[in-house]
């Protein structure tokens, strides 16, 4: 729930439900004022107001109406008035017609102040009068009518009728205000009430608890009644850091969209309650060359944009849409209900137009873009998780063709449903750093040296056992997770890098990223910041990426791939010969090793076209000045041959199997001691750039 009281819009069009429910709240309300003002005798009234009391306490009232107390749960956030205190006293004491007087004054001075419209102001002068018009029926009840005339004092026996008056003021405030929370963003009253009851009701109590209290020392001596103010400075100042606290947790620091957890919270607040004719939608949003921005134009610009992105999102969905923002340039946006798939790619293309209306920003003009995609509930998965994950295969889809935006489409979809189980089981196993990384060296076909190691993922799952990367590298490339477990495997690398670096041990890890990594722009930064945080210099790693970067469309991936020359950090070429892609081209891609596969590999001890083969590869690796590295080597015969053929580097077996890191410690330590002369990683000759 949003603050009822927040002034962005211009009111409700006439004639829907939630304009219906203010015009009618607002009607009967003043009726009720009204009703109340004619009951006033202007005599006492006149009387009173000549004492410093009912000035102190209009005061008070009127203060207390300026600012509101925030509490909040995880997706609500509510207030109520300070002002409460002292209007329920004014009700208990001197009775409604006062009470309500004093209320409707304060509350249209706090419209004025905060620059309120005008229908809202009204709405609240309406709700809060039937509110205190329902404490003073309850008080009636018990035959307590205080008057101007014979003010009412409570005392000891009156706890149960005040108690009630106070529910009744209550849940009269909480009905009508929730109420127009709960049409305005499309929602079932009962759960706007079961979110904002709760945490109100604290706050409620704590503020009419003291009003019987502010009673008897009016009674008594008027001169203390400022004295609450102490109390209620308490309530005001407690309820708003803890509101505060609950917003960080909950929020996105640098555009205030809510985070992630929030995200989550609300669409499952939003499946729960979808109705059985309309569904949820979640769009998944990415910026298409936010990089470029941050490069040229520096972070404090790329933070400011991603501001602007906010908030033109923000303000191109309806009010219950939450725009949440995921990470980076990644935004996620929910519609809580949304007629079909041709009313969610509406909203989508909403969101893209606004994205893409040029926007200035320290004298420059950026043009901006997106890729959106698109899944919805219940047509494309039954919960959150399966949600954002189908979001992403169509975004990932929009982005590659380029279309922009794209619905979720099943056939394009590889997941089955035991994959997605195994999915979330990785994905626990990333949050958990249930995985690890063994090492496997290169080693010389003629020096016998090491030229670095690579990494490679292990997984022991809880119930499966062992599983092989290549079982779930793919499942994990078809989903946002790659970025994760990439991100994991880089730190993870990094950290042994460091481990053994500043030991002495100076050996380059490689390690595998998938094409899909190579579309995303943040790679480079996140490279960049782990090199520095394990100060390490860029060729302490190397990435290994397969030949089917060089298919695909190029566009996106040349830029990350150009950031990677920038920032010095090599690249290789996995697989070689298993693509088709024309060996010409490696020269145009800034890679300094080609990495042969090995099915050619372990063939050419037998077969005289595999044998071919390998050597081709070799002599045109050779010829662009690179590094040539046989995986799958197994046995010396072989390893003889590659030697012949020219090979530099041989991975496999029969030199070493992948090991956990302390055994590869140990080994490489082995090494370093017998041929102390050799630099271990990699040599800066062979690295070129195109
Ligand atoms: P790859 O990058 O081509 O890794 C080489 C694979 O060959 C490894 O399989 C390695 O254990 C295996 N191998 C090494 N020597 C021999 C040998 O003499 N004979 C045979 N038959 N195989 C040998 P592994 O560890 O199962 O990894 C499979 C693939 O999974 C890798 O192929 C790589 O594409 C991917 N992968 C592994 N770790 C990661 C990672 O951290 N990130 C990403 N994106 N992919 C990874
Ligand atoms: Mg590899
Ligand atoms: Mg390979």
């Amino acid at each position: 729930m949003t603050d009822p009281n927040d002034t962005r819009d211009t009111g409700p069009r006439i004639g829907t439900p939630l304009w219906a429910f203010l015009a009618g709240v607002t009607v009967i309300g003043f009726t009720a004022l009204v009703v109340a003002m004619l009951r006033l005798d202007l005599g006492p009234l006149v009387e009173l107001a000549r004492t410093p009391l009912f000035w102190v306490l209009a005061v008070l009232v009127v203060l207390g109406e300026l600012r509101p107390v925030m509490v909040s749960s995880a997706t609500a956030v509510g207030g109520t008035y300070p002002s409460t205190m002292f209007t329920f006293a004014v009700l208990l004491h001197f009775g409604l017609p006062v009470a309500v007087l004093m209320q409707a004054v304060a509350v249209a001075m706090n419209g004025v102040v905060t620059r309120k419209a005008w229908h809202r102001v009204m709405f609240n002068i309406g709700q809060s009068t039937l509110a205190l018009t329902a404490a003073a029926v309850v008080l009636g009840l018990f035959g307590i009518v205080p008057s101007p005339a014979v003010p009412w004092t409570p005392a000891g026996d009156d706890l149960v009728a005040i108690a009630l008056a106070g529910v009744a003021y209550f849940a009269g405030r909480a009905t009508l205000v929730s109420g127009a929370v709960a049409l305005h963003e499309r929602r079932s009253i009962a759960r706007v009430l079961r979110v904002t009851v709760g945490p109100q009701s604290l706050v409620y109590t704590a503020l009419l608890g003291l009003a019987p209290l502010v009673v008897v020392v009016m009674n008594h001596s008027p001169g203390l009644v400022p004295l609450f103010v102490a109390p209620l400075a308490a309530v005001y100042f407690t309820a708003t850091l803890s509101m505060r606290r609950d917003h960080q947790a909950m929020h996105d620091e640098l555009t205030g969209l809510p985070n992630r957890k929030m995200l989550i919270v609300s669409t499952e607040e939003a499946l729960a309650e979808s109705r059985h004719d309309e569904r949820v939608g979640l769009l998944l949003l990415d910026l298409d060359r936010f990089k470029e921005v941050n490069d040229t134009m520096g972070h404090p610009v790329g933070d400011r944009l991603l501001q602007l992105v906010a908030h033109k999102l923000t303000h191109s969905v309806r009010p219950g849409d939450v725009v949440a923002r995921l990470g980076g340039d990644e935004f996620a946006v929910l519609l809580p209900s949304i007629r079909d798939t041709h009313a969610a790619r509406e909203v989508a293309a909403r969101l893209r137009a606004a994205l893409t209306e040029p926007v200035r920003l320290e004298g420059m003009t950026f043009d901006l873009d997106g890729s959106i995609g698109i899944a919805l509930y219940p047509d494309h998965a039954p919960d959150f998780e399966l949600l954002l994950q189908r979001a992403d295969v169509a975004m990932y889809l929009a982005k590659e063709g380029r279309t922009g935006v794209e619905l979720y489409l099943p056939d394009k979809d590889r997941n089955s449903p035991e994959r997605l189980n195994l999915l979330g089981d990785l994905r626990r196993a990333i949050d958990n750093r249930e995985l690890r990384l063994h090492y496997q060296p290169k080693v010389g076909l003629t020096t016998n040296a090491v030229h670095g190691v690579e990494a490679l993922l292990r997984w022991r799952h809880p119930v499966r056992g062992p599983i092989a990367p290549s079982e779930f590298v793919p499942l994990a490339e078809q989903s946002y997770l790659m970025r994760q477990l990439t991100a994991y495997v880089i730190d993870a690398a990094l950290e042994q890098a460091a481990r053994w670096w500043h030991s002495g041990l100076r050996v380059q890890i490689s390690v595998n990223i998938s094409a899909r990594d190579l579309l995303d722009s943040a790679l480079p930064e996140r490279l960049e910041l782990g090199l520095a945080k394990y100060r390490l210099p860029p060729a302490a790693i190397q990435l290994e990426v397969t030949e089917r970067i060089l298919t695909g469309d190029q566009a996106y991936t040349q830029e990350t791939i150009k950031a990677l020359a920038v920032l010095g950090v090599p690249l290789a070429l996995d697989d070689f010969g298993t693509g088709y892609s024309s060996l010409i081209r490696l020269q145009r891609l800034a890679v300094s090793e080609v990495k042969i596969d090995a099915s050619f590999v372990r063939r050419i001890a037998e077969s005289q076209d595999d044998e071919r083969i390998v050597r081709s590869i070799v002599d045109l690796v050779r010829s662009l000045g690179l590094r040539s590295v046989a995986e799958g080597v197994e046995s010396e015969d072989v390893a003889l041959r590659l030697a012949d053929l020219g090979c530099d580097l041989g991975q496999g077996w029969l030199f070493c199997e992948p090991m956990p890191p302390a055994e590869a410690t140990i080994w490489l330590r082995e090494r370093f001691q017998s041929t102390p002369e050799i630099e271990y990683g990699y040599r800066p000759e062979v690295t070129q750039t195109a």
